[in-house]
């Protein structure tokens, strides 16, 4: 079984478990987010997925890559003052 991602609401620990009409779920122990299925394995798999979560972070991925070209190419006086620059954002 794949390890449970943290709820995607509020970011804690979920578990799995089983509800009483006997469906297998995962649940957010504190937000109580679930996710049912009617097999074990598909309810972790559903809970798992989170596209928007990896389209974000395939982005910056990206951003990163291309910051690092900039970077590559510039002189270290200009890679100091973007990277000064990328900081006072964060
Ligand atoms: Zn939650």
């Amino acid at each position: 079984m794949d390890e449970l991602k943290l709820c995607p609401f509020c970011g804690r620990k979920a578990e799995k478990g089983e509800d009483r009409e006997s469906y297998e779920c995962v649940m957010c122990k504190d937000c109580t987010a679930t996710v049912y299925s009617m097999d074990e394995d598909t309810d972790v798999e559903l809970w798992n997925t989170r596209p928007i979560e990896d389209e974000l972070r395939k982005r910056i991925e990206d951003l990163e890559l291309g910051m690092l070209e900039i970077l590559a190419s510039t002189s270290i006086d200009e890679a100091q003052q973007i990277y000064e620059h990328y900081l006072a954002k964060e």
